[in-house]
């Protein structure tokens, strides 16, 4: 890690409403190159909702969020009514990419189609440039031999590997995992920890939104539990879960394992 580096995403103080409903309510959190942090908390605790205002899915009401050092994130302002603001938004959308619960792939085409669609229709790269890449990024997660099946023939697991290729295919500089294995039974489910694992130990930034303890404990650099739209305790996975401090996360932790 480099200190004089600015963090790959800052997010300083956010508040985040739907409606009257206040979701997050002064949520900081920053990551370095390479870091990987696992969030966790309750259902309804705010984890997807942060996730979506750091890849601005959504905006908030206040707060910063930062792009390796860069703000992105005015108050009051919806990003695009300013000039230069939709290039901006693509730029870091590209440079964060979303692994969804539910996979997400496109059912009319096939794997390697998945993987090659947006660095070709939103990068404007070459079938000639990324049909390697891609290829290598499907055989990175355990699947090269899949690449021209259908989605809907690739079991649960294989699915979301494929649409971790396709996230890895836009070369971003940070992924974010959305309870990225939720959806999947039991032994499927260790094939996408597996991968996320192999990212983790080649330095990937990441931050992962999971109720996979195990996982969250063997891959995370820190993990912060959120309660009600705030930071109840965060740190170092073995003080997180050797040694909670709150009562919250103390229940939380027997409630889950
Ligand atoms: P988590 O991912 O931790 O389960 P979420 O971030 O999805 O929590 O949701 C936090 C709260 O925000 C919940 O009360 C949820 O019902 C509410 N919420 C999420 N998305 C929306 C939305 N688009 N409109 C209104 N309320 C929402
Ligand atoms: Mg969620």
């Amino acid at each position: 890690m480099n200190s004089h580096q600015p963090p790959v995403i800052e997010i300083r103080d956010l508040h985040k409403s739907y409606g009257e409903l206040e979701v997050l309510k002064g949520v900081s959190l920053t990551a370095h190159r390479g870091d990987v942090i696992s969030l966790i908390g309750s259902s309804g605790s705010g984890k997807s909702t942060l996730l979506r205002c750091a890849n601005l899915l959504e905006d908030s009401q206040s707060g910063e969020i930062l792009f390796k050092g860069e703000a992105v994130h005015w108050k009051g302002h919806a990003l695009h009514r300013r000039p230069g603001d939709a290039r901006q938004v693509l730029r870091i959308r590209t440079n964060l990419s979303m692994v969804f619960q539910q996979f997400n792939l496109w059912a009319h085409m096939s794997i390697l189609q998945n993987v090659m669609e947006a660095p070709m229709t939103v990068l404007g790269k070459s079938r000639e440039e990324i049909e390697p890449k891609a290829r290598a990024y499907l055989d990175k997660v355990g699947i090269g031999d899949k690449a021209d099946a259908w989605p809907a023939q690739l079991s649960g697991g294989q699915q979301q590997r494929a649409a971790i290729a396709r996230a890895l295919a836009m070369e971003p500089e940070a992924l974010l995992f959305d309870e990225p294995t939720s959806a999947l039974d039991p032994e499927l489910e260790q094939e996408v920890v597996k991968v996320i694992k192999a990212l983790a130990a080649e330095g990937r930034t990441m931050i992962i939104v999971t109720h996979d303890m195990r996982m969250a404990h063997d891959v995370s650099d820190h993990v912060v539990f959120l309660h009600q739209g705030r930071i109840e305790e965060q740190g170092p996975p073995e003080e997180l879960f050797g040694n909670p401090q709150s009562d919250r996360l103390r229940g939380f932790l027997s409630a889950t394992t």
